[in-house]
């Protein structure tokens, strides 16, 4: 079993934090088979309120497959204490915001896409459903008269 944390950076314009909110917020990831080194062409998601059991009913994962190349079932699970906000700290460092327990499969690739929620850091608005899909985003803050916007928007998968 590995764990593998997805960290992401950004550079925040008058923003307090980035974050996902409820079990619904889908992970959009590539896996790839750690036997065979198969990774999937589609995209598909991981979910907190999604999940499979696993073979022989031991226990359950948010996903598990079976390879496509080598046949082995492999599973990955997101770990829910592992669910962070990215916050104005770490401006344009990188910082772990999720974290997945695998076992025979790993994420390789990780799609932003949308269901983020941004905070202001002039006022207390919130803005749902933030579109990240084409790495920036931009709104406008009509309770502070500002801008606030999401730029350089990159990922990393690390070993924890
Ligand atoms: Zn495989």
């Amino acid at each position: 079993m590995v764990k593998i944390g997805l960290e992401i950076s950004a550079i925040l314009e008058n923003v307090a934090q980035i974050s996902t909110i409820g079990d619904e917020f889908r992970w959009y990831v590539k896996l790839k088979c750690t036997s065979c080194g198969e990774v999937s062409s589609a995209w598909q998601y991981l979910s907190l309120d999604e999940s499979t059991e696993t073979k022989g009913g031991r226990g359950s994962a948010s996903m598990v497959q079976k390879c496509r190349m080598c046949g082995r079932e492999n599973h990955v699970d997101i770990i829910k204490e592992h669910l962070s906000s990215y916050t104005s700290e770490s401006d344009g460092t990188f910082s772990k915001i999720a974290g997945f327990e695998c076992r025979g499969m790993e994420p390789v690739e990780f799609d932003f896409r949308s269901g983020w929620v941004v905070s202001s850091a002039c006022s207390k608005a919130t803005f749902n459903d933030a579109d990240f899909s084409e790495s920036e985003w931009y709104e406008y803050d009509e309770n502070a008269n500002q801008s606030v916007g999401v730029t350089e928007l990159k990922y990393r998968f690390v070993k924890l």
